[in-house]
């Protein structure tokens, strides 16, 4: 393959972050911290995550099982920890910082097809090596950054993510020393009966590291427990890095305490000697201010989340981590009150949203749950509680104002109707529809709007308002629509459509005047939230919630 020489004129400084001894380490954390400290120091960072799963996108994955689906603005279905790199750095992705396995596999197996291999065997390496630094080298090369950052998926050792791992080795034979770094990071146990950190497992993750060939230059150990001082050196003895590479890394109350610590051990320091690069700038001290912020103590303010997965944070990440910034923009803690749609249907629904002073519908797939949903909404329109719908929320709140206020008492959406009976009697009443020109399925199979789309907004709205300005754009993703068939009727009776794409052909949100605050969209804002600045819409959301 055409690599680049190791005096690569783009420049590019590789980081690649693998995982050991166990999952769920916090390995997307770890790498966005890393990447927000980083952009801290003046360099323009990239991020991208290798995933070894033999999907070909995230589109296809469970929620509950895989946590929320990320959208990137170029309409890619990603994986979540692309959200955690968005709002660390502050940066809009592209589909290139998502890669699977799937689609490395595809696009090898279709080179051998079209017979670009002359004969050859194909083998994992070189061929399915060459093509992960393919990627890696695209997504590097997107917007000439300074470092490239990538997360490899999965744990050190696992019969998927050997590919990922030998293409990171070969990356510093192919670029050199200086121009690629390995950040390990493992976890070390506790035993409760000695009360002892125990490091044999780390020390072993680290060797299985070293027989792909990978020595690692940064080691971050992930612990619940404070790490005994002559424990850093051990571990160095064993894994052959040097102390002030090695980083304790306690459980934190919040994520975004993670870069500090990182800095408060001059990991960024560390870093930037073994790259050979000199930082830029002093950081302002922006992130500082921003977690003391969050760690003060405040009053909360309480919201309701009525959704089908009600114990899996993950399934939900972007939208908590939008609600809580935009409760800090308002100087308030989110409590979240998670309820179960299914359990709220046959359930007591004021008694259930009793202490809630905000509602909010997420999005989702699928029938079940979605009657409680419309109760929930039901009771946030008739009882003037602040009311945030998004994507699903929004078309089950055009439901609901449907049956409850226009009349159209068999108003449902057309995912309801089952396959064998989408005939006109059946459809008369979805005021959620497919779009005629909508149902030409593409190769994959996929009719979903995705990615970034621009929207107009009323002036008159809560929408507006929350803005400040008349043009907005949102990341979709989403089968069905808003059908303007029944948009004359239903805002005769009181709906109103406060934002549509420019060409006005489709309806991107629904609110309801005379109420506190009662906004639908068709798209998912929580994926372009921010921490430090929250998002327009959940800001004003949250500050309707408090007025109330
Ligand atoms: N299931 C709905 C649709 O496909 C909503 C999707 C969503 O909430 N993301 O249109």
């Amino acid at each position: 393959m055409n690599k680049p020489s190791r005096t690569s004129a783009s420049g590019v400084k590789y980081i690649f972050v693998t995982g050991g001894v166990l999952s769920g380490l916090g390995k997307g954390i770890t790498a966005a911290s890393i990447g927000n400290i980083l952009k801290r120091r003046g360099f323009s960072v990239n991020m991208q995550k290798f995933d070894q799963y033999i999907n070909v996108d995230a589109g296809t994955l469970n929620p509950a099982e895989h946590g929320e689906v990320f959208v990137t603005d170029d309409g890619a279905e990603c994986d979540l920890d692309l959200g955690h790199y968005e709002r660390f750095l502050d940066l809009n992705l592209t589909g290139k910082s998502s890669v699977m396995t799937g689609e490395i596999y595809q696009a090898v197996i279709e080179r051998e097809r079209r017979g670009d291999y002359l004969g050859k065997t194909v083998q994992v390496i070189p061929h399915v090596t060459d093509e992960v630094k393919k990627r890696a080298y695209q997504g590097a090369q997107a917007n000439h950054f300074d470092i490239h950052i990538v997360e490899i998926g999965g744990t050190v050792g696992d019969n998927e993510g050997f590919h990922f791992i030998e293409a990171a080795r070969q990356m510093r034979l192919d670029l050199g020393e200086g121009n690629v770094l390995y950040v390990h990071v493992v976890f070390l146990p506790h035993l409760k009966a000695s009360d002892e950190v125990k490091t044999k497992p780390a020390q072993n993750s680290v060797r299985e590291l070293r027989n792909i060939g990978i020595q690692p230059d940064i080691l971050i150990t992930r612990t619940d427990y404070e790490v005994p001082e002559g424990m850093i050196d051990k571990l160095s003895l064993y894994t052959n890095v040097e102390p002030e590479a090695i980083l304790p890394l306690l459980t934190v109350p919040s994520v975004y305490q993670v870069p500090l610590i990182m800095e408060d051990s001059k990991l960024d320091d560390v870093i930037l000697r073994k790259l050979s690069l000199q930082a830029n700038q002093q950081d302002n001290g922006e992130w500082l201010t921003f977690v003391k912020h969050i760690q003060e103590e405040k009053e909360s303010v309480t919201i309701g989340l009525v959704g089908k997965y009600t114990t899996m944070l993950d399934t939900y990440a972007s939208l908590v981590e939008a609600l809580k910034a935009a409760a800090w923009q308002n100087d308030r803690d989110l409590i979240l009150r998670w309820v179960d749609a299914e359990e709220i249907e046959s359930g007591d629904v004021p008694k259930m949203l009793a202490d809630v002073s905000g509602i909010v519908v997420p999005g989702g797939f699928g029938i079940r749950g979605t009657e409680g949903k419309i109760k929930a909404i039901q009771y946030a329109r008739e009882n003037k509680i602040p009311f945030f719908g998004l994507c699903l929320g929004m078309q089950l709140a055009t439901i609901e104002y449907a049956r409850n206020v226009a009349g159209i008492k068999q108003a449902t959406s057309q995912e309801y109707i089952d396959e064998g009976d989408l005939d006109q009697e059946h459809l008369r009443d979805c005021v959620i529809h497919i779009m005629a020109e909508q149902k030409v399925v593409d190769k994959k199979g996929g009719t979903m709007r995705l990615g970034g789309w621009d929207c107009v907004l009323d002036q008159q709205s809560f929408s507006y308002q929350a803005y400040g300005q008349a043009q907005i754009r949102e990341r979709h993703r989403h089968r069905y629509e808003f059908n303007n068939d029944f948009r004359e009727q239903l805002t005769k009776a009181g709906l109103r459509i406060a934002g549509t794409t420019p060409d006005k052909k489709l309806v991107e949100i629904i609110e309801i005047p005379n109420h506190p605050w009662f906004v639908g969209v068709q798209f998912h804002p929580e994926f372009t939230s921010r921490p430090l600045k929250g998002h327009p819409l959940f800001n004003d959301f949250i500050a309707a919630t408090i007025k109330k």
